[in-house]
């Protein structure tokens, strides 16, 4: 049973070195638990994070140990009352390819060949999807008639949270992503109503552009630069959703923060900071209303993919890079 440990700890950006392809006995599940053979994992910008010594809101992943993340897998062995062998489930124990999970932390996925592809349950169906979700309605308060701004816009969040404005009544969703590529996906496929490429020029004047009359709602996959700039462009009672600050994860110094702060003022913004897993009581309701989307091909996604669990370091640094467009996975 192959699975990726981590060798060092990286100081700003991670390289192949920082990770080491591991061979393991194929564990035994005890009584309560399942033997899981991984079909498809997730790579996620916040395990750069677990990747540091030193306590977040999450714990740091440990040197010499298999690292963590989101997967799906199917069950081989179960010693758990509901759960059989065959059954599809999605858990935390990512960057291996046999696991042994708790029943209590793993959910069911549908697998029948109706079902949408295993991969969709970490991405748009997962808890991605589930972030732009709780980002839009529940952090940032989005109501029909405001103008949304999202930036990582191409990305598995970003392409999900600007779909999501839209369908719930945005006025106008601008989106930037980092090339031009990403930015045609934007507007010709996704049906963002304007997109531009940060590397093109200074993101306050691209925004501007894009959203003359000024922006109701950030959604902050980014932060640095585009957070100030969003700032700037925030009409009165403005909201923003703080999601991620992806631009400064491989700072080897936290970055200043925005200059234009004082502006929240005046303008009474809030903006607040949430994480996902904070908001698992949403998920019924996010799936019956995303779920739909999806099905009626409302709602598109897409997936970047590699295959192979020696290639999973390879396309974290990818998606760290921007390689990916809609999320990132790695087939096992
Ligand atoms: P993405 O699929 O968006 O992949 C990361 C993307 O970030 C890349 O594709 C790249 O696209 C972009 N990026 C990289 N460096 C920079 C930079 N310096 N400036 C601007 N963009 C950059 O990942 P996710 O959708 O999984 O995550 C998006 C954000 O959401 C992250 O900040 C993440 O931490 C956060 N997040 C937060 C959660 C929460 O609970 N709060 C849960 C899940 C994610 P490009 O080509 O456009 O540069």
């Amino acid at each position: 049973a192959r699975e990726v440990r981590l060798a060092s700890r990286p100081s700003g950006w991670p390289t192949p070195e920082n990770f080491d392809l591991a061979e393991a006995p194929v564990p035994r599940p005890g009584p309560g638990e399942l033997l899981v053979r991984n079909v498809v994992m997730s790579v996620d910008p916040y395990m750069r994070g677990r990747m540091n010594a030193g306590r977040s809101y999450v714990s740091p992943f440990e040197l010499g140990k298999p690292l963590e993340g989101g997967a799906v897998g199917r069950v081989v062995e179960s010693q758990a009352e509901g759960v059989s062998p065959g059954d599809l489930v999605s858990h935390q124990l990512g960057w291996r390819e046999w696991a042994v999970v708790p029943a209590d932390r793993a959910l069911p996925v549908p697998g029948g060949p109706e079902d949408p592809a295993p991969g969709t349950f970490l991405g748009v169906l997962g808890m991605t999807g589930l972030t732009a979700y709780v980002g839009l309605a529940e952090i940032a308060q989005q109501r029909a008639g405001d103008v949304v701004f999202v930036s990582g816009a191409a990305g598995a969040v970003g392409s999900v949270a600007g779909q999501i404005a839209a369908l719930r009544g945005a006025a106008r969703v601008v989106g930037s992503a980092g090339s031009p590529e990403k930015v045609r996906y934007l507007t010709e496929e996704l049906g963002f109503d304007a997109a531009f490429d940060y590397k093109d020029g200074p993101v306050s004047e691209q925004l501007a552009e894009a959203a003359p009359d000024g922006i109701d709602v950030y959604f902050d996959n980014v932060g640095g630069d585009h957070l100030e700039a969003a700032i700037g462009a925030m009409r009165t009672g403005g909201r923003i959703a703080m999601c991620g600050a992806i631009s400064a994860y491989n700072e080897t110094e936290p970055p200043p923060g925005p200059r234009n702060l004082g502006l929240m003022v005046g303008r009474r913004i809030t903006a607040r900071g949430f994480i996902v897993g904070d908001h698992i009581d949403v998920r019924e309701r996010f799936l019956g209303e995303v779920g739909e989307w999806v099905r009626t091909g409302r709602l598109r996604h897409r997936e970047t993919t590699m295959s192979g669990l020696e290639r999973a370091p390879e396309a974290f640094l990818a998606m760290l890079r921007g390689e990916n467009i809609g999320k990132m996975l790695v087939e096992l």
